[in-house]
């Protein structure tokens, strides 16, 4: 199997780059062992306060409604963190002040929406809060198991239902300005959450819920589908165990599925398997390592010094990531591979120049997909 282009990991920065490449002409395989940061996402792109035209455009081509106003987002405690580009279900808002009298509106049985947390944090803020729960008999079957009552699967449930859900919202309703719900909302249908907020004579909110996360879902079924409409290989559930390097050049790898058949690439390879959630760099009680290629990693030598004993600090580990040169080329023993690009959360903090969190899987992913296209 011969591509111009393969990259490995299918998260953000992995799908970012392919999209890209394959806009751009090339023939491109995403090897990807399954689940992503995405999966767990918030819903704001961290770090693109100011994001270019381009990654707007990137976005709306895949039909994935983003906007940024500058101001601050809920989370899931009730709490407020400052926004950045954000998916459009997710409201950012001027100040911390989002209303003075809140509905907060759970379904009945779903212990992954912290309702009454959410209900402190806003009170705290001086906010009056009153949480109700919704009992629809089509979440009965769910109901019976708690491992079923999920967020994804709530969603694939009522996203058909919207309009009963206005219904049965708009009766709990009395004299608040504000109506905060789980999102889980929008998984196959983009716009659900458009039409409840028009239905419901009050403010409403979508605040997170636990994982998976319902908009993470679906932006990554949307790129991924983008990604596969422009002709490029998506090889899902399959992992990169080894690669065949000679005198600094990749010149292919090998998968668990496809077992003695090596995927070559006749001018690059991208590694963008993610940081440790991902296995993308592995750490053991010796060091921090990359498993794919055994790149260089950047990390300190003394383990007492990779983590910070205040639990809520900063994280010294966090930081740790493959080592590449200016262009994003791996590091392996001091010296670049030639045509294998790093992009990604698998960088740590190496790279400050493209960013954090998701930021920096887009910016990474956009600058290696340039240097591929001699741009
Ligand atoms: C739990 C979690 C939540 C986050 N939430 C946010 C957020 O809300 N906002 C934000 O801005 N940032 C968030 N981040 C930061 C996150 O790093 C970025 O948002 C971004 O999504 C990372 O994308 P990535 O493509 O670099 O890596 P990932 O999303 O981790 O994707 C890497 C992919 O590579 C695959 N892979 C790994 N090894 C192999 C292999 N050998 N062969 C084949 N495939 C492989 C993995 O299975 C995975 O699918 C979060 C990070 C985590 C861990």
């Amino acid at each position: 199997m011969k591509y111009d282009v393969v990259i490995i990991g299918g998260g953000l920065s992995g799908l970012v780059a392919g999209i890209t490449l394959q806009k751009a002409g090339k023939r491109t395989a995403i090897i990807s062992t399954g689940q992503n940061a995405l999966h767990f996402f918030s819903g704001t792109f961290e770090s693109l306060q100011e994001p270019s035209q381009r990654i707007k455009d990137l976005f709306l081509e895949a039909g994935v409604r983003v906007h940024y106003n500058p101001g601050v987002r809920l989370t899931p405690m009730g709490t407020f963190k400052e926004a950045a580009l954000s998916l459009e279900d997710i409201d950012l808002f001027p100040s911390e002040k989002i209303g003075k009298r809140v509905l907060i509106v759970n379904f009945q049985g779903y212990h992954d929406f912290f309702s009454s947390f959410l209900a402190e944090g806003l009170e705290k803020q001086g906010m009056q809060c009153r949480v109700r729960f919704l009992n629809l008999p089509e979440l009965e079957r769910l109901q019976q198991s708690p491992s079923e009552m999920r967020s994804v699967q709530i969603a694939r449930t009522v996203d058909p239902l919207w309009e009963k859900v206005v219904q049965e919202v708009r009766l709990l309703l009395k004299d608040e300005d504000t109506v905060i719900l789980p999102q889980v909302f929008g998984l196959a249908d983009t716009s659900v959450p458009g039409r409840i907020r028009q239905g419901i004579p009050a403010r409403v909110v979508f605040a997170g819920t636990l994982p998976p996360s319902v908009p993470g879902v679906r932006t990554q079924i949307l790129l991924r589908k983008r990604y596969q409409l422009l002709g490029g290989t998506y090889l899902m559930g399959d992992e990169v165990v080894r690669a065949h390097v000679h005198e600094g050049v990749v010149h292919s790898v090998a998968t668990k599925n496809l077992d003695s058949h090596y995927v070559e690439a006749s001018e690059a390879f991208i590694l963008s398997t993610g940081s440790y959630f991902s296995k993308g760099l592995v750490a053991n009680p010796f060091r921090v390592y990359e498993p794919v290629f055994g790149l260089d990693v950047e990390y300190k030598e003394d383990r007492n010094a990779w983590y910070n004993p205040s639990f809520a600090g900063d994280q010294p580990y966090m930081h740790f990531g493959v080592k590449a040169s200016a262009d994003l080329l791996a590091l392996k023993d001091g010296e670049p591979l030639q045509n294998l690009y790093v992009a990604g959360s698998v960088l740590g903090d190496t790279h400050p120049e493209f960013g954090s969190a998701a930021g920096q899987a887009i910016q990474s992913a956009l600058f290696v997909a340039d240097k591929i296209l001699g741009l």
